[in-house]
């Protein structure tokens, strides 16, 4: 059974002039249609406005379908009754690492979610030393998260989710407030949850180096997906993503100049490793 599973999803967002008076909408999502199989590393490209959050709160059950449907693990969004269920498998991390911690010190914040779930004290504390370890951040446990960089708070956030055992986690560009260091932590802690932990993980960035090792990959304009494939798949299609303003990886860009340029290299091309390999360069 799948994961997640949209058919035809459509989302408008109805706007309201100052006396609340409905004065149109915006069709955010219009016909989606995916599945996300369990264990699957998923990206979703898009640039602004495309429609990427939207999506993600219908995947989460934080919002319900104008039209179509949305099913999470068999269940259906828009059923009141199994709201709680969903809701016990999905995690979701957000952009701004500030506004998802709460505790004062990590420990009690990665420990607020299954407290909040009822899980038993002993269980929590448990549950508290795996999530902090798999994201790296066991060693600052007594710390408080004000002290800690962009990154670190991201992936103490992440620890959060994990500390309540979801299904699967959608992260909404949790890179996009992050130094290039902090990104790198943050991902790699993705990486880890699906190699290590096999959860499903959703995936939504701006960064296309991000995307590169996802098994799937969704691209988004205006509401619908424009192109989906495996990374090779998409990032071989180097002018349709142009025309989409998107860019794709260094490697792969460079790769489709040189054989522009005449050269004789493979398309799909993503890192500078294979890059190397394609120009027969020792790396
Ligand atoms: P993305 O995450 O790809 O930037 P969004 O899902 O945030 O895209 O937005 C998709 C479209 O829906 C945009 O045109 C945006 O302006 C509009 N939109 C988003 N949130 C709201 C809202 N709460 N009310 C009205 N329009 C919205
Ligand atoms: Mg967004």
């Amino acid at each position: 059974m799948a994961m997640v599973k949209t058919e035809n999803l459509i989302h408008d967002y109805v706007i309201r002039d100052e006396e609340g008076n409905v004065s149109g909408k915006v069709r955010a999502v219009d016909g989606v249609n995916l599945e996300v199989k369990p264990g699957q590393f998923i990206a979703v490209l898009g640039h602004n406005g495309s429609g990427k959050s939207t999506l993600a709160k219908h995947l989460n059950a934080l919002l319900f379908p104008t039209g179509g449907a949305v099913w999470i693990d068999g269940m259906k969004t828009d059923d009141p009754d199994q709201l709680w269920n969903i809701r016990q498998e999905a995690g979701m991390i957000f952009q701004n690492p500030d506004n998802q911690i709460i505790g004062q010190v990590v420990e009690e914040d990665v420990g607020f979610g299954p407290e909040n779930m009822g899980v038993p004290t002993k269980e929590i504390w448990e549950r508290v030393e795996e999530a902090l370890k798999t994201v790296g951040m066991w060693e600052y446990r007594k710390k408080s998260p004000n002290r800690l960089s962009g990154g670190q708070k991201q992936r103490v956030s992440i620890a959060g989710v994990i500390a309540m055992h979801p299904k699967y986690i959608i992260m909404d560009e949790p890179t996009a407030m992050l130094d290039p260091g902090g990104r790198r932590e943050v991902i790699r802690a993705a990486r880890a949850l699906n190699d290590v932990e096999k959860i499903t993980i959703i995936l939504i960035t701006h960064n296309m180096e991000e995307a590169i090792y996802a098994d799937h990959i969704f691209v988004m304009a205006k509401g619908k997906i424009a192109l989906q494939g495996t990374p090779h798949q998409v990032f071989s299609r180097v002018d349709e993503m142009k025309a989409l303003h998107l860019d794709v990886p260094v490697a792969t860009m460079v790769a489709h100049k040189l054989r522009e340029h005449g050269l004789n290299i493979p398309e799909g091309i993503l890192t500078r490793e294979e890059l190397g390999e394609a120009l027969g360069l020792e790396s």
